[in-house]
């Protein structure tokens, strides 16, 4: 298709030259826009198109109804900054340097937003950057400053920082708009970063949805009391459960420093009674553990109300200026998040509800509507996608594969039958262990590689990864293929465990100690 495509562009360009009419106008025709939107920590398992037990999302199903859902879409280092770095570099974070938060972004290296400017599309980028360096190859942007408020938010902007009262999700969507209405330039195809900093933690609801959910109980995840029996160390390890790592500004059981006077009334008359009812019913135990779950999951629902809400806006802005028939949209989230699952928020482990990203693409003309996808797609994807689209060369050391014949429903019989994925960020928030390793579409292998422990997941027979069969018998053959896999991924990836920016370290060990888990 893509040869069909640059075929009718040479054939078009031919025929306006013998008209005397210049190319560019054949390329503005032609070549289509991108919005690509990116919301932080939301799991496809909070989308009603995802089939979504706890939720609505009517405007963001709209994307899958008018384009194509992907089952298995990845990212390969679960964490919000890195996630970033990949999606602008089209690399793995060991060759752009971001492998961690606290990083910062080399904001001098190749990037799709450069590509794209530098080939006459104009660049924005609105909402969570989160990459610490100023942004590069963007004509504008509008930043949140590190993870931003959920209220009132200042944001940078080339000029300097601009003060803004309301809520984030919405003043991001303001811009976002602003952007299309009043600063583009309607000669060029345009490229819009509009990231949420919606629905990370400490999931604080805008002021219109601070009551949705009140009258219900959003069904538990079945290992919401997941005892980790059956997996190795890291998963007992770590410090982000609901029972015992949720703070009090998580359950909104202190004061919201961060409101005026105006928001925080509407804020106590939404959460006094319910705290008032919390502290007479001196809960304890599992009962305790519950209530924090429902108080969790009911504010990151509620973040997630005010992104469908604001996607649809900017939809129905593309649909009322025309832009949609020429413009392609995608919805994702820098990675999944645990929504209780395992007992857990938060992310960073290779398990399916993090490693997962939601990602729906709306295309017309090129994407069937209503189709799905089960081909394994990653975040380092992206980049390759919005050059190919824009019929610009993908660079050699980009690492990822353009979706374009995948949403044109020519998917090549060689695309990846496998992803590798790398964690980096030990010892530090969560303390989820440093950890690599290869998922198929129906194993995943672990490779907890400082404390030479291995897992292994049939995800055919064991969705919920509740236990490893690294040790088992039957699974010799299969571990020893994924670890000939991981080695063939490591290599092509050029994985050698440096950091591209940072001095080598001690090796990573063999394995040969392995636990037998
Ligand atoms: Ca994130």
């Amino acid at each position: 298709m893509k040869c069909q495509r640059l075929a009718s562009l040479l054939l078009v360009t031919v025929v306006l030259g013998y008209l005397a009419i210049p190319c560019p106008a054949a390329e503005k025709a032609t070549r289509p826009n991108v919005i690509y939107i990116m919301s932080d920590d939301h799991a496809s398992h909070a989308i009603s198109c995802y089939g979504s037990k706890i939720n609505k999302t009517p405007n963001l199903d709209r994307l899958a109804d008018e384009g194509m859902l992907f089952r298995n879409a990845f990212c390969t280092n679960s964490i919000c900054g890195p996630c970033r770095a990949v999606v602008l570099t089209g690399k793995y974070s060991h060759l752009n340097g971001f492998v961690r938060n606290g990083n910062t972004f080399d904001g001098s290296q190749q990037t799709v937003a450069k590509l794209l400017q530098g080939a006459g599309y104009q660049t924005a980028m609105v909402g969570k950057w989160h990459l610490k360096s100023e942004p590069t190859g963007f004509d504008y942007w509008h930043i949140l400053i590190g993870q931003g408020p959920y209220y009132n938010p200042p944001m940078k902007t080339p000029e300097g920082t601009v003060k803004h009262t309301g809520y984030t999700t919405d003043i991001i969507t303001d811009a976002a708009l602003d952007f299309l209405k009043n600063s583009r330039d309607k000669d060029k195809p345009f490229f819009l970063m509009y990231h949420h900093k919606a629905p990370h933690r400490n999931w604080q609801p805008g002021p219109k949805y601070l009551n949705l959910y009140d009258d219900v109980t959003i069904p538990e995840p079945d290992n919401l009391f997941d005892d980790y029996s059956g997996r190795g160390t890291p998963a007992g390890h770590q410090e982000m459960t609901v029972a015992k790592h949720l703070n009090a500004n998580d359950l909104k059981l202190v004061p919201n420093r961060s409101l005026n006077d105006e928001q925080a009334a509407v804020w106590n008359k939404a959460y006094g009674p319910k705290n008032k009812a919390f502290e007479e019913a001196n809960l304890e135990g599992d009962d305790l553990i519950r209530w924090k779950y429902q108080r969790y999951i009911k504010d990151y629902l509620r973040c997630i109300a005010s992104v469908d809400e604001n996607v649809g806006r900017l939809l129905d802005y593309l649909d009322e200026s025309g832009l949609a028939k020429n413009t392609i949209v995608i919805y994702t989230s820098d990675q999944g998040f645990y929504l209780g699952d395992h007992g857990w928020f938060d992310k960073r482990f290779m398990y399916e509800e993090s490693l997962r990203s939601p990602l729906m693409v709306r295309w017309p003309g090129h994407v069937k509507p209503g189709s799905v996808s089960e081909e394994l797609v990653l975040n380092l994807d992206f980049a390759e996608t919005f050059l190919d689209a824009a019929d610009k060369e993908i660079p050699a050391d980009m690492q990822g594969e353009s979706l374009v014949p995948v949403l044109e429903g020519n998917t090549p019989d060689d695309w990846r039958k496998a992803v590798y994925y790398r964690y980096y960020e030990y010892p530090a928030v969560h303390m989820v262990h440093k950890h690599y390793g290869v998922r198929t579409a129906r194993h995943k292998l672990i490779f907890f590689h400082e404390i030479d422990e291995w897992e292994l997941f049939d995800l055919q027979k064991d969705p919920r990864e509740m236990k490893s069969v690294y040790a088992d018998p039957a699974y010799a053959g299969v571990v020893a293929e994924l670890k000939t896999e991981l080695q063939r991924l490591r290599k092509q990836y050029k994985d050698d465990d440096t950091v591209r920016g940072q001095p080598a370290k001690r090796p990573v060990r063999s394995g040969a100690r392995s636990k037998k888990q």
